[in-house]
């Protein structure tokens, strides 16, 4: 047993080895098969259906929906801890296919928490029917996702998707961008400012939206560096009618979100978290393999050292990660502080890691057929999603001292 199976329930342990055979049995080789799918596929063509069905066959789609929606009931107590444990795995595969899989639970645990009865019925059940059935959250705009996240709440930064009252719902105008499986969902949670005179915090809405809605539009997929199995999508919204039973949030959206964040920042970790053990293990053989200077790689002490620092960075992630997890399963006062440090730590740590994988791999590294250069794009993607490095830091910084740092400096003179 290692430290990363130390305190495993029964029931994570099950779920973390139907994951990994998953993942070291289809999607692996199917990734490795077909390398080129990233770059020559069309955005539809991508990611075959297959894959989805697989990950629904294990029932890692659909985790997050309550078991009397037909979902499978996680321990309460540790459920963000096995988000973490099954993220891990699936980016160990995929980072790109893990993208697709968490924003179906992230969303889901959003409608659990906040969504009327009538609504999480009718959209549970179509969620469980179709293996295809993607989710998305849409927050950034062309003007600014950094804004939201620390929130500078003041009128001049709010957002610029308005939602107007009208008679039996809203009309919704705007645009979003960035928006993970924005390019592939059937249902969106769409955040909107709907009243200008106040700041973000007081003033801005949730909608659930459908994506046969009129006046909505997927206006394209984003061609990203990395995690290119997940289609990121731009969204448009013109008079787009939204009935008043649609609405998730009044006014107090982004306050309400913490229990979509949260969980959020875990799992973003945990599938960085997934994508260095990859690097190392990949490079691990390979220096155990490949033969310079008359001798296998690990021989030579320059490569051992690199190697060692991989593995530590590693586990000193995970072990951050556990940290944060715990704090945000047992709703600690620190889960928030936490949850943004682990975020941020991992995307730097396992940038590194995945660096020293391609320096590793000399030439080979560099080469698309080989898989490893993939590994250092997929790293590069966490350092942006989910807050920049820099935000994360002001948000930690400002949870600290509230009073006084990450004041906001008012609108340009
Ligand atoms: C692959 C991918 C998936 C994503 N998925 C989603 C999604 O599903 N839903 C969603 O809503 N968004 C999504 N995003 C958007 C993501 O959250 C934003 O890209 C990220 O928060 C940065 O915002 P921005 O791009 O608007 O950068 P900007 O806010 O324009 O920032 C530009 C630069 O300025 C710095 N900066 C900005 N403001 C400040 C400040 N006040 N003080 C100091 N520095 C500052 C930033 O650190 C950055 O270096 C995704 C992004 C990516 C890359």
């Amino acid at each position: 047993m290692t430290t990363a199976d130390r305190d495993l329930s029964e029931e994570q342990r099950l779920m973390r080895q139907s994951c990994r055979d998953f993942v070291d049995d289809v999607v692996i080789p199917f990734i490795r098969r077909n390398w080129q799918r990233e770059w020559t596929m069309t955005p539809e063509d991508r990611l075959p259906k297959e894959i989805l069905e697989g990950a629904e066959k294990i029932g890692i789609r659909t985790l997050g929906v309550p078991e009397e929606f037909g979902g499978i009931e996680l321990d309460p107590k540790s459920e963000v801890r096995t988000f973490a444990i099954i993220s891990e795995e699936i980016a160990r595969g995929d980072s790109g296919l893990a993208d697709k899989l968490v924003q179906n639970w992230k969303v889901s645990v959003l409608l659990r928490n906040l969504a009327p009865r009538h609504l999480q019925e009718k959209w549970f059940k179509r969620l469980l029917e179709n293996p295809q059935f993607l989710l998305a959250h849409c927050l950034t705009e062309p003007r600014g996702a950094s804004d939201r996240w620390l929130p500078y709440n003041v009128p001049e930064a709010a957002m610029q998707t308005r939602a107007v009252k009208k008679d039996g719902g809203w009309v919704i105008n705007g645009r979003k961008q960035f928006i993970s499986n924005g390019y592939d969902a059937s249902l969106y949670v769409v955040y909107a400012n709907a009243n200008p005179k106040v700041g973000m915090m007081q003033g801005t809405s949730s909608f659930l939206v459908p994506r046969d809605t009129p006046g909505f539009t997927v206006a394209r997929c984003n061609e990203t560096l990395g995690c290119r199995f997940m289609n990121n999508g731009e969204l448009v919204f013109e008079d787009m009618f939204v009935p008043d039973d649609h609405l998730l949030v009044e006014n107090d959206a982004l306050g309400k979100a913490g229990v979509y964040f949260r969980p959020g920042k875990i799992i973003q970790a945990s599938k960085n978290l997934g994508v260095g053990v990859r690097a190392f293990e990949d490079t691990s053989k390979y220096v155990q393999n490949y033969v310079q200077g008359g001798r296998i790689l690990i021989k030579h002490q320059a490569v051992a050292l690199r190697l060692a620092d991989m593995a530590t960075r590693i586990e000193a992630v995970r072990a951050l990660l556990d940290r944060a997890a715990q704090a945000v399963d047992d709703n600690a006062s620190d889960a928030d502080v936490l949850c943004n440090m682990v975020k941020l730590f991992a995307s730097e740590e396992i940038m590194k890691v995945a660096q020293h994988a391609v320096e590793l791999h000399g030439g080979n590294g560099m080469m698309l057929d080989f898989g490893i250069e993939k590994l250092l794009r997929d790293a590069a993607i966490f350092l942006h999603m989910d807050a920049t490095v820099d935000i994360s830091k002001l948000k930690i910084i400002k949870a600290m001292f509230p009073q006084t740092a990450g004041k906001y400096a008012g609108p340009e003179a």
